[in-house]
């Protein structure tokens, strides 16, 4: 219980840092976001200026999205889970990762007996995008994006799953995909499934990788009704 309250408070002190840093880091990425516009409007034309200002541009956003994504990491947890229906979230989710998509391909399989597991909506519709946008994104050619949800079995829960058609993930990689700043990506942050298995972690949930050595991965969730539910592994 002490090392519980250490890390509470450890995680309170980095939600705080992090809202500083993020607020700091911000107001010079706006005043660099203004100034390529202005620049556009007095280069005109193409030519290596352009280029420059669209690098100018993409690292700046590169720079936005690691602030976004440190401040949900780094926010402190304090979920407010209600039974609302996962369909919905999961909908939301998938929507804003596929849209600008319309090489992924959409399948959905979602079984009305799914039980009305308790989540933090929030922190939830943002897990969930997580896991479709990495689908997405290992997938640039287009592909399949699978989202299953039914009852689980072993305790009263929902299982839930996003199966890609993407190159899938090599067995050594799989323990070191949910470290925060882990990315194979040129312009990831890492933080997805950081942010992913926290919110597990904040509804006694849990994650499996199953990536078969023919392609394709599939990330699977277990969401128990009840707070009390057993702390065994999936599987
Ligand atoms: P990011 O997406 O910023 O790289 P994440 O924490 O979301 O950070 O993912 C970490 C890494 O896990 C990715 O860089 C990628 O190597 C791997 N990964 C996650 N999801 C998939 C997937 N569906 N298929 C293949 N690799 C994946
Ligand atoms: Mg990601």
């Amino acid at each position: 219980a002490q090392q519980q309250v250490v890390e509470h408070e450890r995680l309170a002190a980095l939600g705080e840092l992090s809202a500083v840093v993020a607020h700091e880091v911000r107001n010079p990425l706006g005043a660099i976001f203004n100034a390529v516009a202005t620049l556009r409007r007095y280069v005109p034309g193409t030519g290596p200026a352009h280029t420059l200002m669209g690098i100018l541009e993409e690292e700046a956003n590169r720079l936005n999205r690691l602030v976004d994504d440190l401040l949900d990491f780094a926010r402190p947890t304090s979920p407010q889970p209600h039974p609302i229906p996962l369909a919905r979230l999961l909908e939301e989710a998938v929507r804003t990762a596929t849209s600008g998509q319309p090489r992924v391909h959409v399948e959905w399989a979602l079984e009305p007996d799914v039980p009305p597991v308790p989540v933090d909506e929030r922190m939830m519709r943002q897990a969930f995008l997580n896991l479709a946008l990495n689908a997405v994104q290992a997938m640039p050619h287009g592909g399949t994006l699978r989202i299953s949800a039914r009852r689980y079995h072993e305790y009263p829960g929902a299982l839930i799953e996003f199966t890609d058609t993407g190159p899938g993930i090599p067995p050594e990689l799989r323990e070191r995909l949910f470290k925060p700043f882990f990315t194979t990506k040129a312009t990831g942050t890492g933080l997805g499934l950081a942010i992913v298995q926290r919110t597990l972690d904040a509804h006694s949930g849990h994650i499996r990788i199953e990536s078969p050595p023919g392609g394709g991965t599939t990330f699977q969730l277990v969401l128990p009704l009840g707070v009390d539910a057993p702390a065994t592994q999936v599987g």
